[in-house]
């Protein structure tokens, strides 16, 4: 997960067939609305993908597809190399979804509930993911330790985010499907839950497939962004990728004699550079800001529509 464009295996793991995620030329028409028309991308162990998309651009279709709760038009698609369209318990034991909030089990007390869920998933235990998640162990990890023995209505919103979380993952998933996961969270709670998406991918392999508004977050945690709009993807690689595509310029900002100066440049170091050439010390407050992700998918994003007007 921390390895950005890393050196991959010289096996083509699409190829071989041990993609978690192989999506080619899916397809969804509601009625007469085509809304995916041939959607492709593939994803790998322990990868963390974004998928980002303006509102109605089918996000959500293809993320129910892959869960197997939507049934496709159209395409070859394959999640732990099986069919969704026919996956049976086992398959599913091996994917954690957490939706946007569960709000039943009210009367259940945390760790109760956690011990209870992670039963159903003691049959599908193997050599190398023992399932369910230690109860103890997970609650230390989603840090609900302190309110192990509290009833789940009594939860505060952070508090209950995170156990939604669990409940997601109490399987240990090898595939996690997290929708806007940090709505509502304080930015401690973020940082926090950031850091669990990290360790999910580093240190249980898992992948996660991450459906966000919040452009920061999709930077802070995927090593792909996948664009999806007018039916298909229209951009697949890392937020660094992605803002090299686009030559998005970046902003640089310093004082001299106590005046501030803004310059905006595709080569922000070569101006830097030159800046200092010609000023030397009196250049002070020296700050770069390349493009964000947000810029670079609000440039993508209107480019694309304004090619299909
Ligand atoms: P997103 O998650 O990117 O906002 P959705 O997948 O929810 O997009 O929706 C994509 C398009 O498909 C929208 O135009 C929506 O109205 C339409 N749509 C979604 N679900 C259904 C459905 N069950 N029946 C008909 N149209 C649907």
């Amino acid at each position: 997960m921390t390895v950005l464009n890393g050196p991959r295996g010289v096996v083509d793991p699409v190829r071989a067939g041990t993609a978690v995620l192989d999506v080619r030329d899916l397809r969804m028409r509601y009625g007469t609305q085509d809304v995916l028309k041939g959607v492709d991308f593939t994803a790998e162990r322990g990868e963390v993908l974004a998928l980002l998309g303006p509102n109605g651009a089918g996000k959500t279709t293809t993320v129910e597809i892959l869960e197997g709760f939507r049934m496709r038009s159209a395409g070859d698609v394959r999640v732990l190399g099986v069919d969704p369209a026919r996956g049976d318990e086992a398959w599913r034991a091996r994917i954690g979804v957490v939706l946007q909030s569960w709000r039943d089990h009210a009367k259940w007390r945390v760790r109760e509930l956690l011990a209870h869920l992670g039963s159903y998933y003691r049959d599908y235990s193997t050599e190398r993911v023992r399932r369910p998640w230690d109860v103890d162990e997970l609650i230390e990890t989603v840090g609900l330790a302190p309110h192990a023995h509290k009833r789940t209505s009594s939860l505060s919103g952070g508090q209950r985010r995170r156990l939604d979380v669990a409940i997601g993952i109490v399987g240990r998933p090898e595939l996690l499907f997290l929708d806007e996961p940090t709505v509502g969270f304080d930015p401690e709670a973020r940082r926090e839950f950031h850091d669990l998406v990290h360790r999910l991918s580093d240190d249980e392999d898992t992948t996660i497939l991450l459906t966000t508004h919040d452009l920061d977050e999709a930077e802070k945690l995927a090593d792909r962004i996948l664009i999806l709009a007018g039916g298909s993807i229209i951009a697949d690689g890392s937020a660094d990728e992605l803002s090299r595509r686009m030559s998005t310029e970046a902003e640089v900002k310093w004082t001299r004699d106590g005046q501030r100066y803004v310059h905006t440049t595709s080569e922000p170091t070569k101006f830097v550079y030159e800046l200092f050439r010609q000023y030397g010390e009196e250049i002070a407050d020296l700050e770069v800001r390349r493009a964000s992700l947000e810029d670079t998918y609000v440039a993508m994003v209107r480019r694309f529509e304004e090619g299909t007007r």
